[in-house]
This record gives C-alpha cells, structure tokens and sequence, in this order.
C-alpha cells in the first residue's frame, strides 16, 4: 500500500501534481525481490509500478529543486520523475517511491521525460552492489520497459526505474528555496531525517553539523571502494546521506586518484581523488542556504557555518582510515606507500586490498614483496575486504545482453555474485579487464 507523500505538507513550489505518463505496454523486467521482502511490500503489479494506475489516496509529484551543475547555479526539479508517494518499512521508517522515466512534468524544460533500459539497469546493479556493502544507497524496486522506443544516440528501448529512497531532498532542494522559506523546509528535513534535533535549542546549526559529518562519511567510503560518482551536483547530493543518482558512475580498476569516465565530464571536475574537496565545495552551498537560520546577523551566521563546515576533513579522515584499517589488518601506516606503488605501477585497486586477504604476496614485484613483508608485519586486527565490484565490462556485458537480446541472465548472476561482496568470485568477476578508454554516459 502506498501513502501519501509527505511533501504534501511543503509549499507549492517545492512540488507540483502531475499524473505518470500511460505507456503502452509496460512490463516488468527486474523486480527486487531481496528489497520488497525488506520493506514489507508487494507491489509487483506493472500497472501500479508504472504509474498507469494511482492510488485514489495519492497525489503523485513532481518535485522542485536547484543545484550547481558543474559549478553553476541552475533550476531544475524532476523533469523525468514522479514520486507515487512513501511506504512504511516494518521498522516504521518511510521511504519515497518514485518512478524516473514517468513522463514528462513542468520541470522538463526541453526534455522528453523518459529513461532508456540501459542506465536504469546500471543503477539497479550498482545500487545492490552498493546495498550490500553496506554503503547508504537508493534502491531499486523494479525496472519496467514502456514498450516504446525513446531516440538517445540511437533508438533505445523505453524504461521506468521504481525507486526506493528514505527521501528525495536534496542539497539543490535546498538552493531552490528562499531565506523565507528556508526554515519551512529545515523543520521538514530534520523531522525527516534528524528527528532527535529537532527539540535541540541550536537545531539549524546541529542539522548543518550531521548534514556534513554523513556526506563526508559517504563520500570517504566511496573513496574506499574506488567509486566514482561523477556527476556530483549538488542537486544529486541527498540530505539523507544515500548515494543518489548513478548516472555516468563507474568504479576505478587501475589506481590512480586523477581517473575519470564521464563523457560529459571533461574537465575531470568530479576525477576520483577530487570527490572530496568536491563534496566540502558542495556542502558549502548547503551551508549558505541556511545563514538566515543560524544566527541574527550575517557575519555570526557566516562563522557558524565556517565552523560546521570543519567537521567534513575530521569525518572524512576518521571514517576513512576507519574503512582502510578494516581492508589492511589496522596497519594503515603503511598505506599512503601501497598507493603510490598502485599508482606507479596501474595495479588494480581492488584486488590488491582484496588479495591482503590471502596473507601471501601475490605480485612478483620486488618493490610490492617488500611493502607486503613490512605491512604484514603491522597486522594487528582481521583483514576484511571486499573482493567483488561491479567491473565496467562485466556491467556493460550484461547491459548489452539484456538490452539487446532480452537476456537478462547476465544482469541477474552479476547482481548475485555482487549481493555476496566478501566472498571470493569466480575469476571472471574479478579478472575481467577495464574497457580501454572507457567513456560513462548520463543517460539523459
Ligand atoms: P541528472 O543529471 O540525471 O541528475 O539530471 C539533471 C536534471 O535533468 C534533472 O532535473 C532531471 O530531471 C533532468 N532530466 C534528465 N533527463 C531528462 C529527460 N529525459 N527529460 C526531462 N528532464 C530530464
Ligand atoms: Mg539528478
């Protein structure tokens, strides 16, 4: 059963109704079994997760919104998304349902509102992968076909993405806001999100505070992953401190902090080392959007927000050397040389952490068989690492497979093989190499 949404309770301009496009044959193609048992719901019906039928209690909505896209301010909103409304978790917790691919809304602009098959497929497979890190993520519920072609590069099949998400606000929801209205939605997001704050004398600042420590929580364990989200605009950054929005994402095989795969991405803003700093340089943004909130003048609100702001490097490098201590046995001392041998000699970044595991040096290389002996040395806890990815030609195979030829073999044994991260793949799964000049696309 799906409930009204929330954001029913916000202003307007932060949302607009707009009824799901009806398309033709909707039909499921991937439906989240491992995530609808979690939630507690069955809603696999194509008509329901399409959005041709909608509940009579429901308002399906278009939600506003801003962002920085490459550094400049620009509006946007869900110009190809509508959220159905939210479930209860049996937990009690809620979580936003929203189709992307539905149609389009008044925030389209000159887009056509829909989602082709092959992007939305990529976020199914590398949200589980990241579900089943542990790393916070959206999720996805199912993926449909429409049934119709949608013209991107070439003729592509039509697709909706059932998302499941503890919610859709975002940094760019924030930037959409005026000083007016900032404070209206602050309540809303902390009831939402940082509840226990929301009795606190300085709930503005606090909820500036844990906005920044989760970000720089996820962002340093993406970094430890090797992710790379690419394409950290602020409108894709959310406040609940879920990854958001995998559109040109990819994970980095061969070491080296200045990789980038997004076609559109060509300056290497969002390269894998400049995450980051990308992501304080965001959360700077956020920070202004609630000067009028956090104190009585301008200059006292500026230093309170300077001060949050330092929190990001303490919780990044906390949480990081926490995730790295955890892949090298505690002895991070020695990291900072693993690196630049990987960097050095374009060795692969995961499977280096992930053959720790094995305890014996598996390179011949005389430089890594002296790091290995001194690191060993330095062991002081249980070596954990993850030994699978979802490897850019093994997604791209699959992808190409179900796209193509209907097959959806490939999509369903690589998410199987990604749901168990700490276990030893098969070799193909960790040996397959990186597509050469490999190029990610938005899918827009
Ligand atoms: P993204 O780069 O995917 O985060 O999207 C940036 C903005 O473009 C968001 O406001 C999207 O809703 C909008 N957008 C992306 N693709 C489309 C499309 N095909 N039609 C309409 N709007 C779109
Ligand atoms: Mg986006």
């Amino acid at each position: 059963m799906i409930l009204p949404a929330s954001y029913l309770s916000l202003p307007v301009k932060f949302r607009r109704e707009v009824r799901p496009e009806v398309y033709p044959s909707p039909r499921i193609a991937i439906y989240n079994d491992a995530l609808s048992m979690e939630l507690g719901v069955d809603l696999r019906d194509s008509s329901t997760l399409s959005g041709g039928i909608i509940q009579a209690s429901t308002t399906p909505l278009a939600l506003g919104y801003a962002g920085h896209q490459f550094g400049n301010y620009t509006v946007l909103g869900d110009g190809r998304a509508v959220l159905l409304g939210e479930i209860e978790s049996p937990d009690g917790r809620r979580w936003d349902i929203q189709l992307k691919g539905s149609g389009r809304t008044p925030f389209s602009r000159r887009g056509d509102g829909r989602a082709t098959l092959g992007p939305m497929l990529r976020e199914y497979i590398i949200s589980e992968a990241f579900a089943a890190l542990g790393i916070p993520t959206t999720r996805c519920l199912a993926v449909l076909t429409t049934g119709e072609s949608v013209f991107r590069l070439t003729k592509e099949p039509g697709a909706i993405l059932v998302r499941v998400a503890a919610s859709h606000l975002r940094i760019g929801t924030f930037e959409y806001a005026t000083d007016e209205e900032v404070g209206a939605l602050a309540d809303f997001t902390i009831k939402r999100h940082y509840a226990t704050l929301l009795t606190h004398a300085d709930k503005y600042y606090q909820f500036l505070e844990h906005v920044v420590a989760r970000q720089a929580t996820l962002v340093a364990q993406w970094m430890s992953i090797g992710f790379i989200h690419g394409v950290m605009n602020t409108d894709n950054v959310a406040l609940s401190g879920e990854t958001i929005d995998f559109g040109p994402c990819a994970f980095m095989n061969t070491y080296d902090p200045a990789t980038v795969y997004s076609s559109i991405d060509t300056q290497g803003r969002y390269a894998f080392g400049n995450q980051p700093s990308i992501m304080h340089w965001n959360l700077a943004r956020f920070a202004e959007t609630l000067l009028p909130l956090l104190a009585d003048s301008t200059e006292n609100a500026v230093k309170k927000a300077e001060e949050a702001l330092q929190i990001f490097p303490v919780a990044f490098n906390a949480e990081l050397e926490r995730s790295m201590a955890e892949k090298l046995g505690g002895g991070i001392s020695h990291l900072e040389e693993l690196y630049r041998w990987m960097h050095e000699t374009r060795a692969d970044y995961t499977n280096t952490l992930a053959d720790l595991s094995t305890c014996e040096p598996l390179s011949s290389d005389e430089r890594f068989r002296a790091w290995h002996s001194k690191w060993k040395d330095s062991v002081s806890q249980e070596i954990r690492n993850h030994q699978a990815i979802p490897r850019n030609r093994l997604v791209e195979e699959a992808i190409a497979a179900a796209v193509n030829n209907n097959d959806y073999s490939q999509v369903h044994q690589l998410v199987s093989v990604l749901r168990r991260p700490f276990e030893r793949p098969p070799e193909q799964y960790r040996d397959a190499p990186d597509i050469p000049h490999y190029r990610t696309f938005c899918g827009t």
